[in-house]
């Protein structure tokens, strides 16, 4: 039987009850930072550096204020240091300029900051403001969905259009927290554990009982 969207909320909803974004933040500004920092990053790394930052940076004018070797020093260990510095100085000029000093509520002025994709701007609109204007699909959302047989294509984009289509709007954020969720612990890139998954019945790429696909579809 295909798995669809129902079948994977109602499943991952009683397997992770408390899934939910696990960067540490108190303001929207910070869970903003937090996000460009944790491209290509882990999560645990950028709450480990956000303790020291978020005590030294408060506004988008305290980012403004030291210089952008200052800051790439400030991040350094979150990798990518320079790009992501410049992103964060650069939002908040923008934020500064055009948005009285605040992060924007709209997905349309959200992806006018520099560094600021779809995939962040979910995030902090759905998570800080509670504002669903898109699923944040990352790459556990977009290995999970090709495994399941949902999709079948890597494109961030056509997946969240897709998935945009056939998921209810209030579970939007959800379904990619529990994506993650079931993507760290069970189907990881380099492991999957389908004889502890509720979906190695149906699940096109099961490896339980010898259903194993994993040279098709390119995640191993
Ligand atoms: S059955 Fe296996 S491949 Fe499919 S989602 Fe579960 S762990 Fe991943």
């Amino acid at each position: 039987m295909k798995i669809t969207v129902d079948t994977i909320l109602s499943e991952l909803k009683k397997q992770y009850p408390k899934a939910d974004c696990t960067l540490d933040w108190n303001t929207p500004l910070e869970l903003l930072v937090a996000t460009i920092l944790a491209a290509q990053c882990t999560d645990k790394r950028v709450n480990q550096v956000g303790k020291a930052l978020f005590a030294k940076y408060k506004t988008p004018q305290d980012f403004l204020r030291v210089s952008q070797e200052e800051l790439e020093e400030d991040v350094r260990t979150c990798g990518s240091f320079r790009m992501k510095a410049q992103a964060i100085q650069e939002s908040c000029q923008t934020m500064r300029d055009q948005f009285d000093g605040k992060v924007p509520q709209a997905m349309e002025k959200m992806l006018t900051l520099r560094g600021v994709g779809r995939k962040t701007a979910a995030v902090v609109l759905g998570t800080a403001f509670g504002v669903i204007e898109g699923i944040p699909i990352d790459t556990h959302n977009i290995r999970l969905l090709n495994r399941l047989g949902l999709v079948k294509t890597k494109n961030q984009d056509k997946i969240e259009l897709q998935m945009m289509n056939d998921t209810p709007h209030k579970d939007w954020l959800m379904l990619s927290h529990l994506l993650v969720a079931h993507g760290r612990a069970v189907c990881t890139a380099h492991n999957r554990d389908c004889s502890n998954c509720p979906f190695q019945e149906d699940c096109p790429s099961s490896q339980t009982f010898g259903r194993s696909d994993k040279s098709k579809e390119g995640f191993s």
